[in-house]
């Protein structure tokens, strides 16, 4: 993964019955404060299902006088549905009544007014809507779905409606005054390794890269054998905050490079939708889960792809064609941002490469429209991005301490060195400021946040410069002063040199919700020979030290470590190196 897709710069400037049965306990101010209005209310319920679960969302209206204070009531008609996580009011079961009562900031509602609430659900059997509802004890007269069914008579509509995210109660920054979780496996791996205690407790994230991961795959060698609910499991018990998952199992996946390719072929859209998104949005929104803040980073690469890797362009490829035309990335996407971003306890940030790659003009803006394309397919929308993560599982700096892209010399700007080579930009904080700016300008919400992943981007050790290069020309300056020493920004596999970046840290500059470690540390990229395996890894010469590059690494040595296992495998020597050369070093 992560192959380096630069476009060439100067070229291209170039609900009951039962209204009675719901006078719950809740209903204290009613009698008092209103004790003559007239109470009047039409109720909508509508739900997005999937197997197992739901999510409803049922907006009031006060068609009576003004309120202060109000209790929704209704059954559900099967005894097999339950609510399982409400927002926007307290929601209560017993049986098969619900009652959902005002929060403290939300008990007026004048009249005239509709209030939305909603809920995360499950079912069994089948899941049909309520047919009646109670406003303080009043049974609704004014409507209820939107064609007012009789009263038991007339299955409830089957149709299911688009999907509606709930509004939920997320926070801004999920990662703020929160502890991140610690997977066990992976610390595991960490103090295996001579030094490993000294880094072992930071977060990382835990990949879903193939159907069998959801359970836990034993057998594999790229992954653990605790699937979601055990993380989400061990999370509780750690006293976790948050837990981060990378969702990355796309039809066709990484189409321009082969060490990630995944076991989905093109046309297996259906079989991400069914057997990978809805089983893992089924155990996150179990509601044992509804204090977690679970974080999902979504398909890395993909989209990006679509702009830059496609037939016709530099490296790109016939895969990439094929999942561009069959919408498989887009509307796969689509569907796990919808899917997922329906649990009010779900943030989900999308992969948005790295600058080393999204950094030209030509790419900068097709990619922000590519995500917002992806943002709003499937019946997904933008309300279902919670920000946008750079750098996964690359290797580019977080700042160039020396070289800033407006410096110049002996009058030539260094964007013309070629090492920049006429990108703008040349680390990744200035990126991800910057195309969070753009995002929002293409539609996303303002309140987005970026999080990049700093797990080995350090770029530290003895070879690390203390000061600018020298002004003899562009490219002596740029190489003398850049402190990410790979030798052509297009390597992207088993960086020999390669350091643990920042440590995990929320909220360190500002549009940047995080600094976070997705990949691993010591997880290896790809395999630096042929290794058969049965995940659908296929061998990438990128990963090869003795390969010397291709027409995307600028026909360079590749830079990999040597011996490397198939990616995701455990990689020893690649761990020790990273904390041999971290920045901030560590004691
Ligand atoms: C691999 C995954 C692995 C992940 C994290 C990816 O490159 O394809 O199998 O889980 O890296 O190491």
């Amino acid at each position: 993964m992560n192959v380096w897709r630069r476009m060439s710069g100067p070229r291209r400037a170039l609900a009951l019955a039962g209204a009675g049965t719901l006078v719950a306990g809740g209903l204290v101010t009613l009698p008092v404060t209103v004790a003559h209005a007239a109470t009047q209310c039409a109720v909508t319920y509508t739900t997005n299902d999937w197997p197992g679960g739901f999510t409803a969302t049922v907006n009031i209206r006060n068609i009576g006088d003004a309120l202060n204070g109000w209790t929704l009531g209704f059954t559900f008609p099967d005894g097999g549905q339950r609510v399982q996580q409400g927002w926007s009011a307290r929601w209560a079961q017993s049986g098969q009544n619900v009652t959902a009562q005002n929060e403290s900031y939300n008990g007026s509602l004048a009249s005239g007014a509709t209030i939305s609430i909603g809920f995360n659900g499950a079912w069994s059997g089948s899941n049909p809507k309520p047919t009646s509802f109670t406003l303080n004890g009043v049974t609704c007269n004014g409507g209820t779905n939107p064609t007012t069914p009789p009263p038991t008579t007339t299955p409830p509509p089957t149709t299911p409606p688009p999907t509606t995210p709930p509004p939920g109660n997320r926070v801004d920054n999920p990662y703020l005054n929160a502890r991140g979780y610690v997977n066990p496996e992976w610390k595991a791996k960490a103090e295996s390794v001579a030094g490993g205690n000294r880094v072992s407790n930071n977060p990382t994230a835990v990949w879903l890269d193939r159907i069998a991961a959801i359970n836990g795959t034993p057998d594999s060698s790229s992954n653990g054998a605790m699937g979601v609910r055990d993380h989400l499991d061990e999370a509780l018990r750690q006293g976790a905050n948050y837990i981060q998952f990378v969702i990355y199992n796309l039809p066709g996946r990484d189409c321009a490079a082969l060490a990630s390719n995944g076991e989905l072929g093109p046309d297996e859209l259906p079989k991400y939708k069914a057997e990978y998104i809805d089983p893992i949005a089924a155990i996150q929104g179990d509601p044992k889960y509804a204090n977690l803040r679970i974080i999902n980073i979504i398909e890395i690469d993909s989209l990006p792809n679509l702009v830059t890797n496609t037939s016709g362009q530099p490296g790109g490829t016939t895969m990439c064609d094929t999942v561009k035309a069959n919408g498989a990335y887009v509307n796969g996407v689509g569907y796990a941002l919808a899917k997922l971003g329906a649990i009010g306890n779900v943030y989900n940030y999308i992969d948005a490469a790295h600058h080393g790659w999204i950094g030209w003009d030509s790419n900068f803006g097709p990619t922000a429209d590519m995500l917002k394309s992806a943002a709003v397919a499937s019946g997904s929308t933008v309300a279902n991005v919670h920000g946008f993560i750079v750098n996964t599982a690359n290797y580019s700096a977080l700042r160039e301490p020396y070289v800033k892209v407006t410096d110049t010399v002996n009058g030539q700007t260094v964007r013309q060195s070629t090492w920049i080579d006429w990108n703008q930009y040349v680390d990744e904080l200035s990126f991800a400021q910057a195309f969070r700016n753009k995002l929002v300008q293409v539609g996303f919400d303002s309140g987005i946040g970026m999080l990049i992943d700093t797990s080995r981007n350090g770029w530290g050790g003895s070879a690390r410069p203390t000061g600018p290069g020298p002004m003899t020309n562009v490219n002596d300056y740029v190489n003398g002063g850049r402190v990410d020493r790979r030798i052509h920004p297009g390597n992207w596999c088993n960086q020999s040199g390669a350091g643990l970046g920042e440590r995990p840290k929320a909220a360190p500059e500002p549009g940047i919700d995080a600094y976070v470690w997705v990949k691993p540390p010591g997880e290896s990229d790809g395999s630096s020979r042929e290794i058969p395996n049965n995940e659908g890894k296929g061998f990438d010469r990128m990963c090869d030290p003795t390969y010397t590059g291709n027409a995307r690494n600028g026909n360079n040595p590749t830079g990999a470590l040597p011996d490397a296992p198939i990616s995701g495998a455990w990689f020893p020597a690649q761990f020790a190196q990273l904390m041999q050369n971290a920045y901030p070093p560590l004691s």
